[in-house]
């Protein structure tokens, strides 16, 4: 008799499938590794963080419906609104005409290209030394990536020319609709108390 004895085919049958299921129970559990390391690395920010550090406003590279050059725009606003307005600078708090204004109607527009941005009723009382809106007129507005100074902002233009607003910050606690506050700077700003250009059709019908 060449065929092993019986109880040594059992045995090495037992064997074997333990090994298998030793292998298959532990084979998700070695899997889990790679993907687990995978997902950490990926969303590691450290790469896009580092060149974010050293690269300017997204803004830069938009176009916008009004195009002027530096010598057109130093023309048409003083030295402080092409500061804030064209350079993207920020005037000091506390300090701006329209910071504690708040009227009852009217309109805030750009004072680059009067288009309208913000109505009376977006602005709210946050305390922070600026005007702050928790909307805008919609379109009226245009939002970037600010990575400058290593902090990741948004910044917000007027969609018309794209002259430097200020920022817009989130979920501060405002007890507001959106949760938002657009920080924005007044000398970017001028005030009409005559609604008519952002209401358009609706103020007609209700005269
Ligand atoms: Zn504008």
């Amino acid at each position: 008799m060449r065929f092993p004895a019986f109880p040594t085919i059992v045995r090495t049958f037992f064997t074997l499938s333990s090994y298998s299921a030793r292998v298959s129970a532990q084979a998700p559990h070695k899997a889990l590794h790679p993907t687990a390391r995978g997902t950490v690395y990926k969303s590691m920010p450290t790469i896009p963080f580092l060149s974010s550090f050293f690269s300017s406003s997204s803004s830069d590279k938009m176009s916008y419906p009004v195009q002027k050059s530096n010598d057109e725009w130093q023309a048409v606003l003083n030295k402080e609104q092409f500061r804030v307005l064209r350079e993207k600078g920020t005037e000091a708090p506390f300090a701006g005409k329209y910071d504690k204004h708040l009227p009852e109607e009217g309109v805030y527009t750009c004072a680059g290209c009067e288009a309208p941005l913000y109505k009376a009723n977006h602005k709210f009382k946050s305390g922070c030394g600026w005007p702050a809106y928790f909307d805008s007129i919609p379109g009226a507005v245009t939002r970037h990536t600010d990575s400058t100074f290593g902090m990741a902002r948004t910044e917000i233009v007027c969609s018309n020319c794209g002259g430097h607003l200020g920022h817009v910050f989130k979920g501060e606690g405002y007890a507001t609709p959106t949760d938002e506050r657009h920080c924005v700077n007044s000398i970017s700003l001028n005030f009409s108390k005559d609604d008519k250009a952002a209401e358009g059709a609706k103020s007609e019908s209700k005269a």
